[in-house]
């Protein structure tokens, strides 16, 4: 049976930045709107200079001479100007790409060359690593520009910095801006009909449920669609006109990534809603951000969640102004979140889970705000939403209400595909255009979905689309994956299996992610070229080794732990699953 939202309204048909700003010259609020939390009197930006910024960051790429659809790849944590560095290239009519702040030179060299990106913006604190990346794409010293964390913007000031290997020096992102006045002119194309706003604006890189990651291509229906689905299960809620007024967001989570892009740069902008913005998660400034600004409203994941529902030093600060917390990216289990929720003695605040992913815009269930949370549930299908629970790969059979299946999706935020890779658009979409989403999950009476699993594995028709230049290794780095969420990050197994293949002491590996103390991490399964290398001398090496080539959430946090053969089927794949039982009988055994 197909399931239908309970809710449908037509959705706007505008691109982004008209969806956002209503127009380029309508009056919009000159009020805070993004505000630096370490800083608010001084640094912040209003809806008006949100959209002044765009335009005149658009001016000046297209100046440059940046063409329609070219990317443009920015690669830095929250910043005030991230989200209008994100607008300005989507008004110019680029495609706005944003890599993980956390990326060794390897994988920011990787999303350059896989987008294809035109220029590069780098965080200033970053430089080295964009520099060594750039210089492998191939990009030159005047493709790349310095990204301060504002500061610098705010006083006017340019930063530079010389870059022999690539050949000069690289600019400030500010000496691509147009003048004030260049911006205020500045129309973005007025698009309307299906096929223009069918346009991709963004890549937003993810594993998805096979290999390496993989740009997502976002339009500007995606990004409208589910912002305008997302905002009408706010305001729904009872007291969404009473709350208006005093409704502050905190924002922490990476900007690059789906969610925190969907809910701080377009929805709470698009809601005229404050969000104090921090560089990067931070636990104990979190806490005391939430005190100083009295936050009303919370995005968290997780681990965020745990940390909050355990740590001692949570009960020193004031977290009597928060009213409204949402739980995405991965799964959290209902014991912790009513842990959480005694932080407040009266029990008013319930932690209200979404479900998502990055193909899904962000966003394809959401709880409803009327209701009480009382279960794992993850809410109920967004409006104009349809999915289906299924048991087989071909969608055709169907589970009963009440039985777990794999989920698809069909709706206007599922992704246009991925970015040049055809075949593995064709195995995630359907020609009738559902989504296969990998994630295993049950309905109840109350058509609140429930995920219990991934599945994120396949029997792949289609062979696993490597990008050029990579090397799988040697050995039998197995073509079925399974995706690993470390603090709500994507970790593709294949990725870290290939890279551990290269070790001299490694003769086979499968990689699982293991829970320990309630969260996800990597473990790598490691055959040994000799037995006697099976030592935990060779098991600290081997971490190490690879914690130097990838970024934080890839390490192998969860361990290593040596075996004599990695469990196979006939045709060579892993057979995850063993080794996650395998793991499990361990942690209970210890
Ligand atoms: P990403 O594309 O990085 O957002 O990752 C999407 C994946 O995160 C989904 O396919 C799920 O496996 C997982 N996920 C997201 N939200 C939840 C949730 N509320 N509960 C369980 N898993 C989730």
């Amino acid at each position: 049976m197909v399931l239908k939202s309970r809710w449908s309204f037509d959705i706007p048909q505008v691109s982004l930045p008209t969806y956002l700003f209503d127009s380029p010259t309508a009056d919009l609020p000159k009020t805070p709107a993004l505000i630096s939390a370490k800083d608010p009197e001084k640094y912040y930006l209003s809806i008006h200079t949100y959209r002044l910024y765009g335009q005149r960051l658009a001016a000046g790429l297209l100046r440059a001479g940046l063409k329609p659809g070219e990317r443009v790849l920015l690669f830095s944590g929250n910043t005030l100007f991230f989200p209008t560095v994100m607008i300005g290239i989507i008004m110019a009519g680029g495609i706005y790409t944003g890599a993980n702040p956390t990326y060794v030179a390897r994988e920011l060299a990787y999303q350059l060359k896989d987008s294809g990106a035109k220029y590069l913006l780098c965080a200033e604190g970053s430089i080295d690593t964009g520099i060594a990346a750039a210089q492998e794409a191939g990009l030159p010293a005047s493709s790349v520009f310095v990204f301060d964390d504002g500061v610098a913007t705010f006083e006017g000031r340019t930063v530079e910095k010389h870059a022999p290997a690539l050949g000069g020096t690289i600019r400030h992102w500010t000496t691509l801006l147009a003048s004030e006045a260049e911006g205020r002119a500045y129309a973005w194309p007025d698009l309307r009909t299906p096929a223009e706003l069918d346009t991709v604006i963004a890549l937003n890189y993810s594993s998805g449920t096979t290999g390496l990651a993989k740009g997502v291509m976002i339009t500007h229906k995606n990004y409208v669609s589910n912002s305008a689905q997302q905002m009408w299960m706010s305001m729904i809620s009872a007291d969404y006109e009473e709350r208006r007024a005093r409704v502050r967001h905190l924002c922490f989570l990476p900007m690059y990534h789906a969610l925190s892009q969907s809910v701080f740069c377009v929805n709470a902008p698009k809601m005229r809603l404050p969000v104090y913005v921090m560089p990067k998660f931070d636990f104990v400034e979190m806490l005391q951000y939430i005190q100083a600004y009295r936050i009303t409203d919370l995005v968290l994941v997780p681990p965020v969640i745990v940390a909050m529902a355990k740590h001692p030093a949570v009960k020193k600060f004031d977290l009597s102004s928060v009213e409204k917390v949402g739980s995405g990216a991965a799964p959290l289990g209902r014991e912790i979140a009513e842990e959480f929720e005694k932080l407040w003695a009266d029990r008013s605040v319930n932690v209200k889970q979404g479900w998502g992913m990055t193909e899904l815009t962000c966003a394809a269930t959401t709880s409803d705000p009327n209701k009480i949370s009382r279960d794992g549930a993850v809410g109920e299908l967004l409006p104009n939403c349809e999915a289906k629970i299924v048991l087989d790969d071909e969608g055709k059979v169907e589970a009963p209400q009440g039985e777990r299946g794999e989920v698809w999706v069909r709706a206007p935020n599922v992704m246009k595909g991925y970015w040049r890779k055809p075949e593995a658009t064709a195995e995630t979409i359907t020609a009738d255009g559902w989504l296969k989403t990998g994630d295993i999950a049950y309905v109840d009476e109350e058509n609140e979905f429930h995920v219990v699993d991934r599945k994120k594995v396949r029997s792949l028709a289609a062979p696993l689309v490597f990008p050029p230049n990579t090397t799988v290794g040697r050995g039998t780095a197995d073509k079925n994956q399974e995706l690993i969420k470390v603090k709500g990050l994507q970790v593709a197994p294949a990725e870290l299996e290939a890279l551990l293949l290269d070790h001299p002491a490694v003769q086979d590996v499968a990689v699982i992610g293991v829970m320990l103390s309630g969260e996800e991490l990597p473990r790598a399964y490691i055959v040994p070229q000799t037995p006697t290398q099976a030592t935990p001398q060779v098991a600290e090496t081997i971490k190490a080794w690879l914690a130097e080539r990838v970024s934080r959430a890839k390490r192998l946090d969860g361990g290593v732990v040596f075996v004599e053969a990695i469990p196979k089927n006939p045709s060579g794949k892993i057979l995850r699953r063993e080794l996650r039982e395998k793991a499990q009988a361990e942690a209970a055994g210890a």
